[in-house]
C-alpha cells in the first residue's frame, strides 16, 4: 500500500448519499471522504458531490459504477455483510 494521499473525513448521516464523485471528470468516487489536494484524476478542487450508489448506477460510467462497487459498504465496521439493524443506543 503506497498510499501518500490525504483525505477530508465526511460525515454522513445513514441513508444519506456517502459516496463523492468528482463532477469535472467523473471518473473518481470516494466514500465519505474527499482528497485535500483534489481529484487524483483531473486535479479539481471542491468538485465532488455526494451521490447515492442507486444514483451512480443510474448515470455513471461504467468505470465509475465500478470504482463505487469497490469501496467498502461500511467505514467503521470489522463484520462485513450484517452491520444493519444491529445498532441501539
Ligand atoms: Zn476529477
Amino acid at each position: 500500500m503506497t498510499e501518500s494521499q490525504s483525505f477530508w473525513p465526511v460525515e454522513c448521516a445513514q441513508g444519506e448519499p456517502d459516496l463523492f464523485v468528482c463532477l469535472t471528470c467523473f471518473d473518481e468516487v470516494f466514500k465519505a471522504k474527499m482528497p485535500v489536494d483534489g481529484c487524483p484524476s483531473c486535479g479539481a478542487i471542491a468538485a465532488f458531490e455526494p451521490f447515492s450508489m442507486d444514483a451512480i448506477r443510474e448515470w455513471g460510467t461504467e468505470n465509475l459504477i465500478q470504482k463505487a462497487e469497490q469501496l467498502p459498504s461500511s467505514s467503521s465496521s470489522s463484520k462485513p455483510g450484517s452491520d444493519q439493524a444491529t445498532s441501539s443506543i
